[in-house]
This record gives structure tokens, sequence and C-alpha cells, in this order.
């Protein structure tokens, strides 16, 4: 068996991604190496296939009890001889998978480090054959990072006690310090270290300056991009993963909340949930993530600011571990400046430490302010050099412009120095503005000469320049956490006007619709065949109890839409189709691409659903028309009604989901902008406000269209 063949039979691949082949060879080679790699870069093939490879049985350390059951479904579905040990095992089942490895009958055992590390079963491993030791999530044994597991710093262990078996050390998580405490505390110095490129080209960077309603940009996000995508939503608090996951339900989503107070069973449910079906949301703290890894995750959102760009960068990590464009997606805003920074203040770590916290979130507010590519800063961040701009994060796709804002920020410092250095930016925004409110008033604020000197920008404008002073450290804020603000040294300069200052010019909704991620979408007999083939998967992966990507992958449904394979050979050239899933599953999808070959389009499969609707006799006969293939334009003409009257048809067609807007070939970009535009709306009923801000430039019907589409996601 060589490495190749495993790659194809086994997992139906047909090469191997990045440095996974000199990596397999090197252990194969009986070398030892930390293998950094981005998530969803392929780190377990590099563990598996010697698993396979070699004589014996590899030992994985996972810290992630509760996901070792799905990582080995998943490979049983490959028919590789894999299992696992932990705490969740009963006692019975525990000696069966003892005896297997007496019996030399598995290729991988999952294991947790705290068992992996008690002397009996370290004694045990004495007597088998044992081909290597993965240790994933190896940053695990950071004390600096926020997964520290004390049980991975025993692992050195392994070492000393099995120093002819290979070790081999996986992570997603690449910066220097953290590579280098692996290093030392898995005594890897003779080791080889693989960096794989850390950059997620599939992955879209977007940050949004929060307003003062952020559950409702998330939720014109989802409706613009997500409308049935699985994906996660991370907030800081648990309470806020609760009030967010309920306001989504609220809003007719599939959300769920995890956090770690709610009780195991329902963790494990959600997770399960998450894992299992399709068209989830889950909310989540950051207890939520490590080792998920379903594939088809399409959005990763954080509704507050991570604590580095390590943890942002590992948490939108989770998105698009398929390669498929995915979004990752970010509202951030003053407020998330200061309760991070006065969760580092009022920590009791030591000073040092607390400086690198701060660095840390330093660099993570630099990424937000930036108004040059993000991909570039992440990634050399990172020690990774990216030439050109990246053309798919939002400052590439909509460039942000900036102004000299250098007297603009004086005033902003001034009036903080003017009014004591002890009051929240609302109420220094106010005597900006000149508003003599209560507060104003009982402070004498009136009087101050920063008093009404600053209406010439509104108060968003000033609530972006706060926030941009506070990101750059020009102001700080108290630490009794009552909200003042304070000047820092830093800004003494540009108060004495010896530094010029530029910020960006944000812009809150994102009024000029931006092009979706491009996904491939399917139309006619292919989008008919695409829900075939899931339905299938559906039920396959439902009678076994697993979840459907164990038996395909979307990417390689997706690959058999495009290839419309006829044969079992040419079934197996698929990727993702190994030699057992063409045997278990091969001929019941063949049949449904069978049944698939020759039909002309979807229209023809949806026929029967005329007269059988509750839609008036004129709306039929406009959609008698559609189907017979002529355009709205067509319609009207043959029909001598007015454009508007046809569309309204159609809009009443959406709503009954006889008709997809899409299929009435408006464009993305615009359905985006009406969209945006009547989200914004208070009142979606009248469409008049609607209508105007858009110029006129669409059709009333048109809207009704796109507002119908709207309403039933909704
Ligand atoms: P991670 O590095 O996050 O552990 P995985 O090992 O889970 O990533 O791999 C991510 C996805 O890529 C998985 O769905 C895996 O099956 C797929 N994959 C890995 N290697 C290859 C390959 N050589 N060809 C095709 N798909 C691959
Ligand atoms: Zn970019």
């Amino acid at each position: 068996m060589t490495p190749e063949s495993v790659l194809h039979h086994t997992f139906g691949y047909q090469q191997f991604r990045g440095q996974q082949a000199e990596i397999i060879q090197h252990v194969l080679n009986n070398g030892d190496a930390l293998v950094l790699m981005p998530t969803g870069g392929g780190k377990s093939l590099c563990y598996q296939i010697p698993a396979i490879v070699r004589q014996g049985v590899a030992i994985v350390v996972s810290p992630l009890i509760a996901l070792m059951q799905d990582q080995v479904t998943a490979l049983l579905q490959l028919g590789i001889r894999a299992a696992f040990v932990n705490s969740m095992l009963s006692n019975e089942d525990a000696r069966t998978v003892f005896g297997q490895l007496r019996r030399n009958e598995l290729d991988l055992l999952y294991v947790a480090p705290e068992r992996l590390m008690t002397e009996s079963f370290l004694e045990f491993l004495n007597k088998i054959p044992v081909s290597l030791f993965a240790i994933d999530e190896a940053h695990c044994v950071s004390q600096w990072g926020h997964d520290f597991r004390p049980e991975y710093r025993q692992l050195s262990i392994l070492h000393e006690r099995f120093p002819h078996i290979p070790r081999l050390a996986l992570t997603a998580t690449a910066d220097e310090l953290t590579r280098q405490e692996i290093i030392e505390h898995l005594q890897l110095q003779q080791g080889k270290v693989f960096v794989t490129g850390f950059d997620r080209p599939n992955i879209r960077y977007q940050v949004v300056p929060k307003t003062k309603n952020p559950k409702m940009q998330l939720l014109a996000f989802l409706n613009r991009e997500h409308r049935n995508d699985t994906g996660i939503v991370y907030c800081l608090s648990r309470k806020k993963v609760e009030d967010t996951a309920e306001w989504l339900q609220q809003q007719g989503w599939n959300a769920l909340p995890y956090h770690a107070g709610l009780e195991t069973a329902v963790r494990q449910k959600h997770q399960d949930i998450f894992l299992k079906q399709e068209s989830v949301i889950i909310v989540a703290t950051i207890a939520f993530g490590m080792g998920i890894d379903k594939p088809n995750v399409r959005f990763v959102a954080h509704l507050d600011l991570p604590k580095s760009l390590e943890a942002y960068y590992q948490e939108t990590g989770r998105a698009g571990r398929d390669g498929l464009p995915s979004n990752a997606w970010m509202a951030y805003g003053m407020g998330d400046i200061f309760t991070l920074g006065r969760f580092i203040d009022s920590s009791d770590a030591s000073p040092q430490h607390k400086s690198l916290e701060r660095h840390k979130l330093n660099a993570m507010l630099g990424y937000c302010e930036m108004t040059t590519c993000r991909r570039q800063a992440l990634l050399s961040y990172f020690g990774d050099h990216l030439p050109d701009p990246c053309g798919n994060c939002d400052t590439c796709l909509d460039p942000v412009p900036t102004w000299d804002a250098t007297e603009t920020a004086q005033k902003a410092l001034s009036c903080i120095y003017r009014t004591g250095q002890q009051f929240g930016v609302n109420h220094l925004i106010n005597v900006l503005l000149g508003k003599l409110d209560e507060k104003v008033q009982k402070f004498q604020h009136q009087q101050v000469s920063t008093f009404g000197i600053g209406k010439e920008l509104d108060e968003d404008k000033w609530k972006s320049v706060y926030r941009q002073l506070a990101a750059a450290g020009y102001i700080t804020v108290d630490v009794e956490g009552y909200g003042g603000l304070k000047l820092h040294d830093k800004a003494r300069p540009l108060l004495r006007g010896e530094q010029t200052l530029r910020l960006r010019l944000d812009s809150y909704e994102s009024k000029t619709a931006r092009p979706k991620p491009e996904r491939p979408k399917f139309i006619g007999a292919d989008k008919a065949l695409w829900a075939a083939l899931q339905a299938k998967r559906k039920d396959l992966a439902e009678v076994q109890g697993i979840a459907p990507y164990m038996i395909f992958h979307d990417s390689t449904l997706k690959e058999m839409v495009y290839y419309r394979p006829g044969t079992l050979q040419e079934l197996r050239r698929i990727n993702g189709v190994g030699q057992l899933k063409l045997e278990r599953y091969g001929q019941q999808f063949l049949n449904i691409l069978d049944d698939y070959q020759d039909i002309p389009d979807q229209h023809n499969l949806m026929s029967s659903s005329v007269a059988q609707n509750r839609l008036s006799e004129t709306v039929n006969l406009t959609l008698e028309a559609f189907k017979r293939g002529l355009t709205p334009e067509q319609i009207a003409e043959q029909r001598k009604l007015k454009l508007t009257t046809v569309y309204t048809h159609f809009s009443e067609l959406i709503a009954e989901e006889i008709v997809e807007l899409d299929e009435i070939m408006l464009d993305d970009i615009e359905i985006a902008e009406i969209e945006e535009t009547l989200l914004a709306m208070d009142d979606m009923t009248n469409l008049k406000p609607a209508h105007e801000y858009l110029g006129e430039e669409y059709d009333y019907g048109i809207i009704k269209c796109v507002r119908a589409n709207l309403q039933k996601s909704m």
C-alpha cells in the first residue's frame, strides 16, 4: 500500500494538497513533525494515511471528547478501522475496543490526553504495535492561548517512553510564540516544522461599524447572503448568546444557543443538530467550535470583537472548509474596544501577560480599522506574504475613502480635556453638537469652549471619529468602568498640531450593494437534480443516524451535477467517492442521476402546479405564459398588461413559492440593493419611500417581487 493508493482508493481524492505528500513521507520515514496548516487545509490526512499504511495502531490525542464519536463515524464510512476511548464510552464498549487493539484490528484510536497519560494505558501501549502518535490541536499546550489544557503539558512523556515512534503535532494556530511552546513542551526539537500557506482564499472578510442595532445588521447580512445556509454567530457573553438566538428564532431562523453555561445534554444536542442538519445557525460563545469540521459552514459572524487576530482567524476559519465561497462577517464598535480593554486591565494576570494581551488587542483593532486589503494584513500577521490585494475582502471590493481628520480629531480630543476627562462618548458628542440637554446643563458644559463647535458632523460621524481615536490608542477609557474617556499621551502631538491624521469614512449601511460570493448556482434541471441528490443523501444519513456530509460532501454532490456520471466507473472519478462509498451508495446515486439525464428544465416538472394553486386566473395565465418561456416583458406585451401588473403577478407567485425570484431575471446585485433598502425601511407595506430611495429606478412590481421573497424567508 502506498500513500497515493490510499488517497485514491480509500478517500477517493485525486491528488495531495499542499504539503500533505511530504508530511506523510516524513512520518513514514519515522520523522517527528509539527504541522501548521489553516483550518480546512487537510491536516487529518497527514496522520490518517500513515496510520493506514504503517503497521499497528495510530494514537490520536485530541481534547475534543464530544467530537470523537463523529470523527470515528466519518472514518468508518470510509472503511477505515477506527475507534475511540474516552469517559463517554461505557465500560463494556471500552473492553471491546481494548480487545480490538490487542488483536491489532485498529488503524486509528482517538483518545483524550488524560486517559492516555494514565500509567495503565501507557503500559498497555507498550504491549501492542503503535504506528505513530498524532497530537491534534497541539496549541492546547500553550499557556498563553485560550485553549490551554494542562494535560497537554504531560505529553512530553511520549517522547521519553516511546522514543522510536514518530510523533506528529498538528494545529491551525500559527503565531511564533505558540509554535515555540509546542516544540518545547512536546520535545519536538528534532522534528521538522511544516508551515503551509495560511490563506483561505474562499473566505470573504468583512468588517462593518456597529450601528445602534447590530442585530438588524446581522439580519440584513443573513437575508442578503445566507438565506438557507449553515453558519455560526459568535457573541462574547452567555446572555447575549441567548438573546440573539431567541431573537433570530423569532425572526424565523433556525438558530440555537451554545455556551458553557448550558447543561451538557442541551449543549451536546445543539452541537449534534448543527453537525447533522442543514440550515442551522449556532449562536455561541467561543466555547463552541474547536474541532468542528462540518465542511459546509457558509458564514461565521461576529457580533463582538475577538480578543486577538489568532482567535479571529481560528473562528472565521471554521467557515468554508469545503473550499466553496464563504463569509467572515463582523460588526464592531467602540464598545468592543472598551469591553475588551477592561477585561485585560481587570484580570489578575501578570503585567507581562497583560501587556501581551494589550498588544494582541491592538493588532485586532488595527485590522478592524484598515483601509487596505484585510487578507494581506491577516497573512502578514501570521508571517505569510500575499503580494497583491486579494479582491475578496470588503476593503478590496469597496475601497474605503479616507479624509483629513486632523482638525476634527483635535475638537474631539479637546472636548474630552475641557470636560475634565470623565465623560462618555454620548455626552461628549452632545457637547460638540451644542445640545442643551439635562446633563449638559447640570455640569454647565454649555460654558466650555468646545460646546457647539462640531455641528459640521452628525452623531454617527462623531461616533466613528471617537471609535477610530480609541482604536488607534489616542483615547483610553477609565478603569472604573463608567465609560469616561481620557486622553493618552499619544494624543499630545495631535492636539498641538504637530501631527496630522487621516480617518476612514465609514459607511454604516452598505447601500452600495456588493456582489455576492459567486456560488455555483444551479438552475433548471440541474437545480432539481441537486435537490434530489441532497434528499437521497439525507435519507441515507438518517437511516444510519449520521451527518449527511459523512455520506458525501456538498462539493462531491456538486461535481455529480456538473459531470453527470452515468456509470460506476465514471462516478468513481468524482472527488470524494472512494471505493467503499462507491460500493455502498454508488448505485443509488446513479439511479437518481439516470432519472435526470434528459430532463430539459424544471418548468416541466412544475406544470402540474397550475390550477392547483389558490391564485387568481389572471395570475395563472401569467404563470402559464412564463412556463412557455416568455419573459415578463413579453408577457406584458402579449397579454396587453402593464409591466407593473405582470410583476405584481410574479410577486404572488413568489409568495406562494411557485416561482423563484432569481428565475425572473433580476441579477443578484439588483436584488441585494432592493432588499437592503426594504430592510432599512420601518414599514415594508408602504413601498413609496423605498421606490424613491432607489432613485425610482425599479418598477413597483419588481420591488413587490423582492419584498415577497424577503417576507417568505422572515
Ligand atoms: P483540517 O486541517 O482543518 O483538519 P481536514 O483534514 O478536516 O482539515 O480537511 C478539510 C477538508 O478537506 C476535509 O473535508 C477533507 O476531506 C478535505 N481534503 C483533505 N485533503 C484533501 C485532498 N488531498 N483532496 C481533496 N480533499 C481533501
Ligand atoms: Zn483584500
